[in-house]
């Protein structure tokens, strides 16, 4: 019987306050713009699948950070627990992207011994009159980090599918070249669901995913 999703990756979002975040997760999972308000502690988490090939879906668990980036009171959970990440700045905030330095070593110090595979993603770009970094230089600091580099709008549903896809597929491909293996403890990579059929690719595969982060 065919599953319903060939595996789980559970992907975080992480940037300063205010890029978008909360906002462009809503796009992807709710296809709407709206304004988020935000709970004052925890994390929320969405999901949606992704048809990454013909017949094959992921399903993507992605979680928000919740308004806790304010306060970097971000736990070791929360990053140790993932496979894939955005990470965002504000094209019309240049603040927010000297930070994405400060936000890749939080994520490297909390990730041990896992790592994350990074997409950076220069959000709100209908702004285009406000635009505060190039997309030559974001590229440039994106291709330091070994990440791909793309640029977002949650206001007007622009990449905001790709975004998603590409970093799905890019771990897809690691999954299956045995870079990034399905670990016990672990909540980065699930087995796919196949209904009425137990299946065993749950196992334990002893090999060191490659460090991406
Ligand atoms: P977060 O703190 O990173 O989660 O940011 P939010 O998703 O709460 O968004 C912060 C602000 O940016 C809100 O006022 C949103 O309406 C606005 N915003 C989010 N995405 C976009 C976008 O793609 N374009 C524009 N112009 N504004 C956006
Ligand atoms: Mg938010």
């Amino acid at each position: 019987m065919e599953a319903i999703w060939l595996y789980q990756f559970r992907l975080i979002v992480i940037g300063d306050s205010t890029v978008g975040k909360s906002c462009l997760i809503r796009r992807f999972t709710e296809g709407r713009f709206a304004q988020v308000s935000d709970p004052t502690v925890g994390v929320d988490f969405f999901s949606r699948l992704v048809e990454i090939e013909p017949g094959k879906r992921i399903k993507l668990q992605i979680w928000d950070t919740a308004g806790q980036e304010r306060f970097r009171s971000i736990t070791r959970a929360y990053y140790r627990n993932s496979v894939g990440g955005l990470l965002l700045f504000d094209i019309t905030n240049r603040r927010s992207f000297q930070n994405v330095h400060d936000w890749l070593e939080e994520a490297r110090s909390h990730v041990q011994p896992h790592s994350i595979v990074f997409l950076l993603v220069g959000h709100k770009c209908d702004l285009e009159a406000q635009r505060q970094v190039t997309r030559q230089e974001a590229e440039k600091l994106a291709g330091a980090y070994g990440m791909r580099y793309i640029e977002t709008s949650a206001r007007d549903a622009i990449n905001v599918e790709h975004a998603f896809t590409e970093l799905t597929r890019e771990i897809f491909a690691l999954v299956r070249s045995g870079d990034i293996t399905i670990q016990e403890g672990w909540e980065g990579v699930k087995s796919g669901f196949v209904p009425n059929v137990v299946h065993s690719s749950e196992e334990v595969t002893k090999s060191d995913r490659r460090c991406l982060c």
